[in-house]
């Protein structure tokens, strides 16, 4: 999850006396490599996926299943064994915010040309396979979006209690410190974010309620002040950094030919963001209660809010600059693209003076604002060590405040001297059970990208629309009963392939708006006379490609994933969680998780995984890779 520096990292007061230190040269930084590399144009696609994982231990006799806090050692010998002895190994492994998490990438890129989509599967599952291999007795690793009993008394081996004093870096009632990352950066963000915001974080999830669920249903915390006044009727209540960024994610990065296409693609795929996101929603359960959304995000973003009383508009201002809106992680602000520019109607607080500098430098409006919102924030952590830069040459200011902006798209600079090019990352995604969904929501996100940029595609509406819908992804079900705002002529390009979907639509429609409340559904498999469906785009894209066979037939069977999950055929990872909770003998239709069920749940998810059993309701029949027998490829999706 972004820079790692190494050295003695500075208390809150200390980083707060260098903030202004940081930004200045922050942008210092992005000057140089924007005037090094803003005419570059590097003509091939390059892309890569990203999967964060949980290292779990299963108590088979007292049917417990706990996170283990091994995840430092067992990043050491995967870099060892892999990228440290051979340049070409084909993954990468990098930390993430807990203990019981890595993070793995394919070795190299992939490139432009088809038959790479056919490669992505097999690179997951050897860096599962790779993983696997180094964990103990018991142990497996499990691609879940969220731990259902993260939080729960015992929940990590070796089993720590939370340490609810200042001194720490949470100061969790739940969460002990021990099973965050054990590199500073990770403890440091975490007691900074607290500090810097005067209290504690604040996370509230609603609570699914079923039949025997205690209504109103309420937690008392009299041991905990903060936690008494914070915690809400009907919710879930959670004190942390890590009950959000201890969740996983799978996230795609691109790299586009020129800064002007990775604008373009950026504003496109944040429209893009809140559809897919409900559609690979995956995260039902909080600390040990069923929930009554789907997705990570709110928590998230929750979860690292570090805007004090002042920016969160509950106090006047007097010690802050700002009302912010938004907390650090959450979706974008401002589109960055000319054609985005007229849909930019969210409120975007901006640092002038950095803003001013940019125009001067002769960056445009668009893009300074960008870079001038990003620099409203505070650096988190700073490393005594890493202060003084040489801002021609290093970028570390510069990624301070960028990588502790998490956005649902992340706009990315080349890193100073480097062959690298403009880059977007695609960021919403909840991980997946298997390598094969994995890879299709993968495969799906990077055709669209082919498609968009071919064809000239415009799904850009109001930005403040696509907030909405951000909202309404998270919801229960959203994949099935949510409308979101959908732009409904998407061919600006004027290409004659879709072209013909964007006619009937205008006889039929009469409404002066560009966009129009659709389900996933029609967005995605398309309705006669109201949309044409992304899928039906990216299938009539492929019938004017050449690509092999069986590239093809994987292509095919991925489409075919998505396309069921959006029309209800298929369930998300959530629904299947949730309906595999309420099967679940214990369980008393009271919103509980038991260790018990967590563990018959998480152990099910590893035999899927690993193929062990069949899983047609979230999966279909055809989930392993069916190769081409010489019969008629199937071309029905
Ligand atoms: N785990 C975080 C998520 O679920 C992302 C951290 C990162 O940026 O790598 O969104
Ligand atoms: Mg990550």
């Amino acid at each position: 999850m972004g820079l790692l520096s190494q050295g003695s990292p500075l208390s809150w007061e200390e980083t707060k006396r260098h903030a202004d230190h940081v930004r200045r040269h922050g942008i210092l930084q992005f000057l140089h490599i924007y005037h090094a590399v803003k005419d570059r144009h590097k003509d091939v696609l390059k892309w890569g996926d990203e999967v964060e994982y949980m290292l779990v231990s299963f108590d088979h006799e007292n049917k417990k299943v706990r996170l283990v806090l091994s995840g430092e050692e067992v990043l050491e010998t995967l870099q060892e064994k892999g990228e440290r002895t051979n340049p070409n190994h084909p993954t990468l492994w990098r930390p993430e915010y807990g203990s019981y998490m890595i993070e793995g990438t394919p070795g190299q890129p992939y490139g432009g040309t088809m038959s790479e989509f056919n490669t992505v599967e097999d690179n997951m599952r050897k860096r599962r396979k790779e993983a696997t291999a180094l964990l103990g007795e018991n142990q497996a690793l499990c691609t879940i979006t969220s731990f259902p009993r993260l939080g729960c008394p015992g929940f990590t081996l070796p089993e720590f209690k939370p340490n609810p004093v200042e001194g720490g870096a949470s100061k969790s009632l739940f969460f002990p410190d021990e099973a965050i990352n054990k590199h500073p950066r990770f403890s440091t963000l975490t007691r900074n974010i607290r500090h810097r915001r005067g209290e504690k974080v604040v996370i509230n999830v609603p609570i699914f309620k079923d039949k025997n669920t205690p209504s109103p249903f309420i937690e008392t915390f009299p041991e905990d002040e903060e936690a008494a006044k914070a915690s809400k009727p009907d919710h879930i209540y959670m004190d942390a950094m890590g009950f959000g960024m201890g969740n996983c994610c799978l996230q795609v990065t691109f790299q586009a030919c020129s800064i002007s296409e990775a604008r373009y693609l950026y504003d496109q795929l944040a429209t893009i963001c809140p559809i897919v996101m409900a559609l690979s929603a995956a995260s039902p359960f909080y600390r040990g209660y069923v929930s009554d959304i789907d997705c990570r995000w709110g928590v998230i973003s929750a979860s690292v809010d570090d805007r004090t009383r002042e920016e969160r508009g509950l106090e006047p201002l007097k010690n802050n600059n700002y009302r912010i809106s938004k907390s650090r992680y959450d979706s974008i602000d401002s589109y960055l693209s000319e054609c985005g520019e007229k849909y930019n109607d969210i409120d975007l607080t901006i640092d002038k003076e950095i803003y001013e500098q940019l125009l001067q430098e002769g960056i445009d409006h668009l893009l300074a604002q960008h870079v001038a919102h990003l620099f409203i924030r505070d650096p988190l952590t700073l490393f005594e060590e890493k202060i003084h830069l040489d801002d021609a040459n290093e970028s570390d200011h510069f990624e301070n405040i960028q990588s502790t902006n998490w956005q649902t798209m992340r706009f990315k600079p080349p890193p100073p001297n480097s062959d690298i090019g403009w880059r977007v990352e695609f960021r919403p995604m909840e991980v997946q059970l298997t390598d094969f969904e994995n890879s299709a929501y993968v495969v799906f996100v990077v055709l669209l990208t082919r498609v968009i940029l071919s064809y000239k595609l415009d799904f850009l509406i109001p930005l403040s629309k696509v907030d909405e819908n951000m909202k309404v992804a998270q919801k229960r079900d959203a994949v099935l009963r949510g409308m979101f705002y959908f732009r409904k002529d998407i061919c600006k390009g004027g290409n004659t392939m879709v072209d013909g979907y964007g006619k009937a639509q205008h006889s039929t429609e009469q409404a002066l708006e560009e966009y129009a409340l659709m389900s996933i559904d029609t967005i995605i498999n398309g309705k006669e006379g109201v949309f044409p469906g992304l899928i039906p785009i990216l299938n009539s894209y492929l019938e004017n490609m050449e690509v092999d066979v069986d590239t093809r037939c994987s292509i095919l069977n991925y489409l075919k994933l998505i396309k069921k999950r959006a029309s209800g055929e298929l369930m998300t990872v959530a629904r299947w969680m949730r309906e595999f909770i309420a099967n679940h003998p214990d369980y008393k239709q009271d919103s509980v998780i038991t260790d018990e069920m967590n563990y018959s749940l998480i152990l099910k998810c590893n035999q899927i995984a690993n193929e062990l059993c069949e899983c047609p309701e979230l999966l279909g029949p055809a989930f392993r890779k069916v190769k081409y027998s010489g019969s008629k490829t199937d071309s029905s999706t």
